[in-house]
């Protein structure tokens, strides 16, 4: 059971999650949360102004942070575990203080820093159970989550993590007790402590999942699953009751934030059925990932989207009638560490989607060796999912002739079929996904003119 931010955001918060985790008590729970909402922003900024400098003034920047915790700890804790507690909220002040005063010279300072938001939640959690009859303790993720040394983005070592999961687990789950860990951290071999990329609180919750075997992942946030859109876009999205891996990757990827993209490799590698549900309203059935799904046929089941994507195209005529270009282009983006998501090819040109734009300069630096590169900043990609859409003509004709009027550029129809994904001006995105929700979801269909 993962808690996200909003699910444990001050002591009410964390009342609903205590409920819930009673609840489900008798399937062996085993609990991860993220830091409090907005936390680990106001940390990350701390450890860049420390860097610029300013240690002092990076640790006061935070004061308001551990008072949220100590404050939610007066309302949640008994008297005993409450004097505990403080006295951990003061140790974390002290190795923050360390940790800020080295982060001009230590690339791993930051992480150490970041990691504090979901220590202090497990922290809290794990105190605040047993007074509601929950027999529970605080493990240390970093003892389980092993990671390479990336920081900041740091990817699991699988074969390790799931025999260290394992091992600080399973004892506890077997004395009846439940084990509440922090999510979004985890630490290399040597023991220095990483991150998994924000968001990536899921990603840690499915890594254990997947290690013990577990029977359902169940990722508990403030809507009720996932959405046919960001509601907070198109606020008359609704829930979907179900998904396929492939559908929630292709969503989760392209830009719905509620599950962090790598959050179903785990799941999809042993099987495990995925749940999104709403810690507000934990009645609501949410939204199931699994392996089947539901086609409904000549629909869509949902659109994301995902803003702050660059463009570059590279034109040659070297590629025509060629071979070996692309593999050139692509050594390109390998060697410099850069995801593409889409690609678009023609006999003289190719473009491609970038979302880290920090490698860029010198991405278009090695790319001026095999044709003219140009680069398109401020895009967005749109994408529209289902697996109904497999074989289903005209929902292309109807998703661009509903946003006739907005410039697209660089269109895949995936080769999983399953999706249709398009760049946009990231301006125009939000109203783009708010017209094709309504002409895709909110009126009766109707053939396309
Ligand atoms: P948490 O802190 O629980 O991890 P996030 O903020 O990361 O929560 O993710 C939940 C948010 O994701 C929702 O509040 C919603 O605004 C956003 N979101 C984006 N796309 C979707 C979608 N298709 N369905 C549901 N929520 C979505
Ligand atoms: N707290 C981390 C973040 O804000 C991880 C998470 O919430 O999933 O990115
Ligand atoms: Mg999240």
């Amino acid at each position: 059971m993962k808690f996200g931010g909003t699910s444990v955001e001050d002591a009410a918060a964390v009342e609903r999650v205590l409920a819930i985790v009673q609840a489900g008590l008798a399937r062996h729970p085993v609990v991860v949360v993220s830091a409090m909402a907005r936390v680990t922003d106001v940390l990350l900024a701390a450890a860049a102004r420390a860097g610029q400098d300013d240690p002092i003034g990076a640790l006061a920047d935070l004061e308001p942070v551990l008072a949220r915790y100590s404050d939610a700890a007066r309302r949640l804790l008994p008297p005993a575990e409450g004097t505990r507690y403080q006295a951990t909220v003061t140790s974390a002040r002290a190795e923050l203080a360390a940790d800020l005063a080295r982060v001009a010279r230590d690339p791993a300072a930051p992480d150490a820093v970041a990691a504090q938001g979901e220590r202090l939640c497990a922290a809290l959690v794990a105190a605040a159970l047993p007074a509601r009859g929950v027999p529970a303790r605080e493990i240390d993720a970093r003892r389980c989550i092993r990671t390479d040394t990336r920081h900041g983005k740091a990817e699991p070592l699988i074969p390790e993590t799931d025999v260290a999961t394992r091992a600080a687990l399973e004892p506890l789950i077997a004395t009846g007790s439940v084990p509440v860990l922090g999510g979004y951290i985890g630490a290399t071999p040597e023991g220095v402590t990483t991150t998994l990329g924000r968001g990536g609180s899921d990603y840690s919750a499915s890594l254990i999942g997947a290690a013990l075997g577990a029977s359902e992942i169940q990722i508990w946030t403030d809507v009720s699953g996932v959405l046919t859109a960001d509601p907070k876009v198109a606020p008359a999205a609704r829930t979907i009751p179900k998904l396929s891996f492939a559908e929630a990757s292709e969503l989760a990827y392209f830009g719905a934030r509620v599950l962090h993209p790598k959050t179903i490799l785990p799941a999809i590698r042993h099987g495990i059925p995925v749940r999104i549900l709403n810690s507000r309203a934990p009645e609501d059935e949410g939204t199931r990932v699994a392996a089947e799904s539901e086609v409904v046929p000549h629909t869509v089941k949902a659109i994301a989207f995902k803003s702050g994507v660059s463009i570059v195209s590279v034109t040659s005529t070297r590629m025509l009638g060629a071979y070996g270009f692309l593999r050139a282009l692509f050594e390109v983006f390998e060697r410099h560490r850069t995801v593409v998501d889409l690609v678009a090819t023609s006999e003289v040109s190719v473009s491609l989607s970038v979302d880290d734009t920090s490698t860029l300069p010198a991405i278009l630096r090695d790319l001026a060796a095999l044709g003219e590169p140009t680069v398109e900043t401020g895009r967005a990609i749109i994408c529209v999912v289902g697996e109904g859409m497999r074989g289903t003509p005209g929902i292309a004709a109807r998703i661009f002739a509903t946003i006739r009027d907005i410039n697209v550029s660089l269109i895949s129809l995936g080769a999983s079929r399953i999706n249709i994904t398009f760049v946009v001006e990231e301006s125009r995105a939000a109203e783009a996904v708010r017209r094709l929700h309504a002409a895709l979801f909110e009126m009766a269909l109707e053939p396309v003119s």
